[in-house]
């Protein structure tokens, strides 16, 4: 049994567990005097501390990575695919251990979790094509007698700061094409959910990643700003919510570093009159319940256009009785609670304030879920939304499903262009035509057409559009590998005395 695993067993018999950084291959015990409570929302007690790291503690961490990538990016690259190749098989191999941690500390159900699991997986996957995905190209005789080609090398040390929603996967979009580039990599993951990064990092050192390269602090706004300040790290990624990904962009930007900071979410699944209702309707409870509405990708706003409102409101209703909510480690959930007690509250304040806005609540979650101290909230559905509300311009994060009806096509485009964010977007209808005119309309970085939940697969790149992102590539993907690497051209001749002579013109390619 690993560390972490262990650390578990000790929480049910009754022991509080410490969850440590990791730094230069080792459990490192913080000294900052600071640390923060970890729960299990299922069951609303206290799991563990984690230790919060000081700027110091952060330095300790980027100079063990600064030392680890001196040799990291000299190692050949068919021996750093050896090595993905050994994560990708160990990653797979401890996937419900992974699991059962995401659902012990988020509470999002095991099977869930396993899928959050799997979906890192094939970044993983993707990444042992290093090889083929740094390549570069190369010009012969671009000049007589001269050569041009270009190379990608890695930057350097990179930061990832990541959110508390997918604790193994957003992770895993960062750390594997960094490192898979040759570089070293800090993650600072969410104080919420810390210990699946404390796993990973045991897997990696069994799979022969040498000790320095990848590295974790815990921590909140005080590590998070050493990561932004410090003078040895090259580029930062970041997930969580916009303001946080703006004040990240901005603070990273302004301190010299590559910034690529994906932001929150307002999903829009426009189901036009000519859509498969049942289908629909199914999309959109599994898109809009799925862990518990705590998704940047889950469906928030339903946009029903003419008459297939009614229609659809009903639908959904006959099902959200069925939906189970309960302890993530029960294989009959399929729902669990939120993550804190807090952002709960926080969500059920979203329905009393949408009932005074005037929407319809049609399914009131407050009145389900089970008993008990955990995080629980039931499924709601929301009729009547109507744009100026808060209900419909904030990001509730939380099984909260709004549906706002409008006449048209153009003016359910409409809507989803003027949002300021720009994450998915989906479209149901059977009309083939329609679909490619909306793919051609819309403004937002992933489209689904009958998917209500359009993440790339890993060869493609995640991002949205507007305040979903700030700065320029996407994450994971061809992007990833852009961000993770900088260009160099190198223009070549070999001595040939024959032609050497003194030209001071500016030179030419003849
Ligand atoms: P968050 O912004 O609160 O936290 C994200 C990270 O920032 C955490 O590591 C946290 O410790 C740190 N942080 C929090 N407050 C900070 C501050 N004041 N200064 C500096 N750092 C700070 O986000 P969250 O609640 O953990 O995650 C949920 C949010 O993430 C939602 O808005 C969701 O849409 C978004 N998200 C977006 C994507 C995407 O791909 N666009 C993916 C997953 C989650």
């Amino acid at each position: 049994m690993t560390e972490v695993a262990e650390q578990f067993t000790e929480e049910q018999s009754g022991e509080t567990a410490r969850i440590t950084h990791w730094i230069d291959g080792a459990p490192v015990e913080g000294t900052s005097g600071r640390s923060g409570p970890v729960f299990n929302p299922a069951t609303g007690l206290q799991s563990a501390v984690v230790d919060l790291a000081s700027p110091e503690e952060v330095d300790a961490a980027v100079q063990a990575a600064k030392r680890a990538f001196e040799t990291w990016r000299t190692m050949s690259l068919s021996r750093r695919t050896e090595i993905f190749f050994r994560i990708r098989e160990l990653v797979h191999d401890h996937s419900d251990d992974l699991a059962r941690l995401l659902t012990l500390e988020h509470g999002k159900v095991f099977s869930d979790a396993k899928g959050e699991v799997a979906r890192g997986l094939e970044v993983i996957e993707f990444c042992c094509g290093i090889a083929q995905l740094i390549k570069g190209e190369h010009s012969e005789q671009a000049s007589t007698g001269v050569d041009v080609y270009s190379i990608r090398q890695p930057l350097g040390v990179v930061g990832g700061i990541t959110p508390f929603n997918f604790p193994a996967m957003v992770p895993m979009w960062m750390w594997a094409p960094a490192i898979a580039c040759g570089n070293t990599f800090v993650l600072k993951p969410s104080e919420k959910d810390p210990s699946a990064s404390m796993l990973t990092a045991e897997l990696l050192k069994e799979a022969g990643l040498p000790d320095g390269v990848f590295n974790v602090v815990h921590g909140d706004k005080v590590a998070v700003d050493a990561v932004l300040e410090h003078p040895d790290i090259a580029a930062v990624s970041f997930v969580g919510s916009t303001p946080i990904a703006r004040y990240v962009y901005e603070t990273g930007t302004k301190n010299g570093k590559r910034v690529q900071a994906l932001g929150g979410a307002k999903n829009h699944m426009i189901v036009l009159p000519d859509a498969d209702i049942a289908m629909a309707a199914d999309a959109a409870v599994s898109a809009g319940y799925g862990s518990a509405g705590e998704r940047c990708m889950a469906v928030s706003m339903l946009v029903a256009v003419g008459h297939a409102a009614d229609e659809l409101v009903g639908a959904i209703k006959e099902r959200l009785p069925n939906v189970k909510v309960g302890d993530g480690m029960n294989p009959d959930s399929e729902m669990g609670p939120l993550v804190t007690r807090e952002h709960r509250d926080k969500v059920a304040s979203y329905i009393e304030k949408g009932a005074e806005e005037g929407a319809t609540i049609v399914t009131d979650g407050r009145d389900s879920g089970p008993d008990g101290n955990g995080f629980f909230l039931g499924v709601t559905l929301m009729d009547d939304v109507k744009p100026e509300m808060d209900v419909y311009k904030d990001e509730i994060f939380g099984p909260v499903l709004g549906v706002t009806r409008v006449e048209t096509y153009d003016q359910a485009v409409k809507l989803v262009n003027d949002n300021p964010y720009g994450n998915g977007v989906a479209i149901f209808t059977r009309d083939g035509g329609v679909a490619r005119q909306f793919q051609f309309d819309v403004k937002a970085g992933m489209v689904g057409v009958n998917v209500p939940i359009p993440v790339p697969v890993a060869y493609y790149s995640f991002g949205g559009w507007k305040n979903s992102l700030f700065g320029d590539l996407h994450i994971y993907g061809p992007e990833g590998i852009q961000f993770y690497t900088r260009g160099k051209v190198v223009t070549s001749r070999w001595p040939d005395p024959a032609t050497s002579k003194v030209d001071l013109g500016f030179p030419q390619t003849r």
